[in-house]
Order: C-alpha cells, then sequence, then structure tokens
C-alpha cells in the first residue's frame, strides 16, 4: 500500500484515555459518532495567564488534534471566566476580575476584554486552534439562573444571608471525581462555614454586598448579586454540547472543587451523567518544585519568553517533551534545551525539503514509512503519550533507509498532532536568528574587552537585522524591533 492511502486511512477506534472519574485508561467511544463534543474550562481573565495556565490550553489542542487525526470531527467548547472567580476557590474573598480592576484603575468589563484579547494572541502565537464555541460567563447570566432555579426546584440548593448554596449532602455521589473523603471532611478540616449546611457546599448566587461597589451585577430571583464560579461551566457546557457529552478537560487542580462542583450540579438537575471522559494536565512547576501561581509571585508569561528571544513554539514543543499527566519542571536551561531541539527540527525541516528526492522513491520508502507511522499513531494513540511519538519522529529523521520525501511528508503528518508549524518554517528567520544570537556574543566579547567602538558597530548590525538588544542584570537580551 502507498504511503499516501496508508495517510489517509483513519483509525478512530484505537484511542484510549485515562478518565479521571474511573482512574484507568478507557477505550474511548464517542455518544454519536458524528462528532466528538469536548469542553475545555478556559481562563480566569483578571490578568495575563501564565506559561503554567497556557499548558493546560495546549494540552486541549493537543487531545481535539489527535482526535481529529484520528478520523473524529470534534466540536470543543471553552469558557471565559470573567465573573464569579473568588481570590479563594472556596467561596470567599473578592471577585478576582473586581480586584484587578480596582488595582487598575479600571472596571471589571476593560479588565475582562483586555485579558481575553490577551489570552487569545497568546494562544494563536501557541498554535492552539480556535475553539469553535467561546462562551463568556457574564454572556449568559440567564442559562445560570434558570440552572440555579431547577436546581432549587429539586431541592438542592438553599438561600444564606449571602447567597444562594448548593447542598451538597443531597447529592451522594459528591466527591466521586476526586475520590474526595467527603465524611471525613466534614468531621475534620476547619473551613470557615458561615451558614452553609455542610462544608463542601458552595456558591450558586452570590449577593452584591451593600458596601461593595460591583462593576458586574444582575438582578435575580433572589436578589442582586452574581453567579458562583462553578455554575457557568455546567449551564454553558450543557447549553452547546447536551446534557451528557464526551469529554471535559482541565488542569489537575480543578478535580477536588471545580469539577467535582459541576458534577454535582449538572447531574442533581438533570438526574443524567454529565460527562463520559474526564481528561486533566498535570501542572508546571519551577525547577525549585514549586508551581508556577501568581500569589507565589515566581510568574513567567509568554512575553517574559518573547522578551528574551524564545520563540512561543518552542515553548510548545517543551510541553509536547511531557506527558500531560506529568509535571512539566521550568528553568532557564530546560527552555534553552527545548529551544535548542526545536531550532535543530527546524533546520532539519529545510534539510528535507532541500533535499527530496523525486517520486520514484516513495514506493519503497514507504514500507519503512508504515512502519513509523504505525508507531507514532500507537503513542499518540495511547492516552495522548507526545513524548513517545516525538521519540518516534527523531528516530524516524535519522532512519538512513528512508527517502527525504517520505521523511518530509510523514513528518507534515505527524505535525497535524503536534501543531508545530513546520510547514512553515523558512530559511531566513533561522538564519537570522542564529546569526543574531552569535553577534550578540561577539559584542559582549567586545564589551568585555573594553573595545567599544566594535561594540557599537555589531549592535548597528544587529538593529539591521530587526532585534534590539537590552541590557539586563542577567546579561544582554535580544527582542525583535
Ligand atoms: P485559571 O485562569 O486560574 O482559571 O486557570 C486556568 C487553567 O490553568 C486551569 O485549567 C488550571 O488548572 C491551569 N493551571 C493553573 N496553574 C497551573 C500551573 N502552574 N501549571 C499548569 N496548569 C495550571
Ligand atoms: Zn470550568
Amino acid at each position: 500500500m502507498s504511503l499516501e492511502r496508508v495517510l489517509n486511512m483513519k483509525e478512530k477506534s484505537k484511542i484510549r484515555l485515562k478518565n479521571t472519574l474511573s482512574r484507568k485508561i478507557e477505550p474511548f467511544v464517542p455518544i454519536d459518532d458524528g462528532e466528538v463534543k469536548m469542553y475545555t474550562c478556559g481562563p480566569t481573565v483578571y490578568g495575563r495567564a501564565h506559561i503554567g495556565n497556557m499548558r493546560a490550553y495546549i494540552f486541549a489542542d493537543i487531545a481535539r488534534r489527535a482526535l481529529e487525526y484520528a478520523g473524529y470531527k470534534v466540536k470543543q467548547a471553552m469558557n471565559i471566566t470573567d465573573v464569579g472567580h473568588l481570590t479563594s476557590d472556596a467561596d470567599e474573598g473578592e471577585d478576582k476580575l473586581q480586584k484587578s480592576a480596582r488595582e487598575q484603575k479600571t472596571t471589571a468589563w476593560e479588565i475582562s476584554k483586555k485579558y481575553t484579547d490577551q489570552f487569545l494572541d497568546d494562544a494563536s502565537k501557541l498554535n492552539i486552534r480556535p475553539v469553535h464555541i467561546l462562551c463568556k460567563a457574564t454572556d449568559h447570566i440567564q442559562e445560570q439562573i434558570e440552572l440555579i432555579r431547577r436546581l432549587e426546584k429539586k431541592d438542592f440548593a438553599y438561600l444564606t444571608s449571602d447567597g444562594v448554596y448548593y447542598d451538597t449532602a443531597k447529592f451522594p455521589r459528591y466527591g466521586d471525581l476526586a475520590k474526595l473523603d467527603v465524611e471525613g471532611l466534614q468531621a475534620g478540616k476547619r473551613i470557615e462555614m458561615g451558614e452553609k449546611r455542610n462544608k463542601t457546599d458552595f456558591a450558586l448566587w452570590k449577593f452584591s454586598k451593600s458596601e461593595e461597589k460591583r462593576d458586574m451585577e444582575w438582578d435575580s430571583p433572589w436578589g442582586k448579586g452574581f453567579p458562583g464560579w462553578h455554575i457557568e461551566c455546567s449551564a454553558m457546557s450543557m447549553k452547546y454540547l447536551g446534557e451528557t457529552f464526551d469529554i471535559h478537560t482541565g488542569g489537575i487542580d480543578h478535580i477536588p472543587i471545580h469539577h467535582t462542583n459541576e458534577i454535582a450540579q449538572s447531574e442533581g438537575a438533570t438526574g443524567k451523567k454529565f460527562v463520559n471522559y474526564w481528561l486533566h494536565s498535570d501542572f508546571l512547576v519551577m525547577s525549585d518544585q514549586e508551581k508556577m501561581s501568581k500569589s507565589l509571585g515566581n510568574v513567567v508569561n509568554l512575553g517574559t519568553l518573547e522578551e528574551k528571544g524564545v520563540d512561543p513554539l518552542a515553548y510548545r514543543y517543551l510541553c509536547l517533551g511531557a506527558h500531560y499527566r506529568k509535571r512539566i519542571l521550568f528553568g532557564e536551561e530546560i527552555i534553552k534545551n527545548a529551544s535548542n531541539s526545536f531550532d535543530r527540527l527546524k533546520r532539519k525541516v529545510l534539510e528535507l525539503k532541500e533535499n527530496a528526492e523525486d517520486a520514484r522513491v516513495i514506493e519503497i520508502g514507504s514500507q519503512i514509512g508504515r512502519k513509523y507511522l504505525d508507531s507514532f499513531r500507537s503513542k499518540v494513540f495511547n492516552d495522548l503519550n507526545t513524548p513517545q511519538a516525538l521519540a518516534t519522529m527523531w528516530e524516524m529523521l535519522e532512519d538512513t533507509e528512508m527517502s527525504n520525501s517520505d521523511k518530509y511528508r510523514l513528518l507534515l503528518d505527524f505535525d497535524k498532532v503536534f501543531g508545530l508549524d513546520l510547514d512553515k518554517v523558512r530559511v531566513e528567520r533561522l538564519e537570522t536568528d542564529s546569526k543574531t544570537q552569535q553577534l550578540l556574543e561577539e559584542r559582549e566579547l567586545a564589551r568585555k574587552g573594553m573595545d567599544w567602538k566594535r561594540a557599537d558597530k555589531i549592535r548597528d548590525k544587529i538593529s539591521n537585522l530587526g532585534f534590539v538588544i537590552e541590557d539586563t542584570f542577567e546579561g544582554p537580551r535580544l527582542k525583535r524591533k
């Protein structure tokens, strides 16, 4: 069989995914063979997403690409949380957007717009495909109110002086996803109870406080206020994907609270299973093992990387190099190594393109091509094992028996899942980047030798190549003009 035909064969039935619900790797069977319905918990747009956050979206994008690669049509919805996420996940503290608005002396609406745009811009640089339905919490207040009313009718909701709460004791499966020891929790942990009936109860609707000025608030059957953080995902996912759908993604921190509460709300209201497959990606941590988070002040965003001359896709490459259920360690050396490997890959692409033989050899090469294709597919389909899929790709690139044209075509096929834009690699850009880097090193030598004239000359050369040099405490950095 020719490589062309093999490349076009779809292998839907082979995908297996680790389902957080069962803690097992299960064969993936969609509800409706025509279309996989997938929901991704999106960003809270109170500040620029950091690269740890972006890992969660790169992962969702890879999952979607793998499904499409296998031949499924995918409908993906993602929310934008622009109201209701409080500074503590346990319904306490200030609304994150309102806080950011106060700090930046603007409105929560402006903050939402600014950071949604920023998020979409960053996502696009990382080659994360736009989702089919991007839905904002503030555009779906009515749907959220209706869902809370449904819960109220079924006696899952109760009123307190501070809002409407979900009574988790009424939902016997509460905590199944996280394997929470709910009874232990009730007995042990000291949690601010207020008027809550159970420690795990959570807000469905919060009332605006009289002493607090909010930019975002709405009338409701219970009083003026705003929705709790979790209800938006239940309301919007069910609106766009149906009351039961196939896949729900998010970071692992969502398991014990946010997703646990989504299940309680949705299944409480409908009496049906909410989601068949729950997929969770692990964290990006700093080399010192601390999670990257704004509150710890160790945040790196895509802009920080770009300022250091790192191609955003090199960060995507770094993410592909780790299984999504494993932590990624992050540090200067680590991203430098990923950038170097990604550059090596891009150079390889150019080499293959330049030296592609004519079509005669394709048939012979395809036998070997098939071997790599099978290997690649089995890795991707086995719970999205991208590090192993990358290893297959490197093995294929180093194969001395395969023709360059087969290698090139296989590489572009693999890139449908990797999403590294390998078909867009250009000689000029690569050469400019490495030439400029070399000039920067020469300028450093000149400066160390106190040859200021030469150093200035090199700076001009670098400027002509489209870069400026920023001198920082850690040394000079290149930045595209
Ligand atoms: P948020 O904008 O806070 O709602 O979070 C957006 C996404 O980023 C969620 O899916 C989180 O699980 C995920 N996330 C938060 N911190 C990290 C981290 N350090 N590494 C990886 N994912 C993270
Ligand atoms: Zn969510």
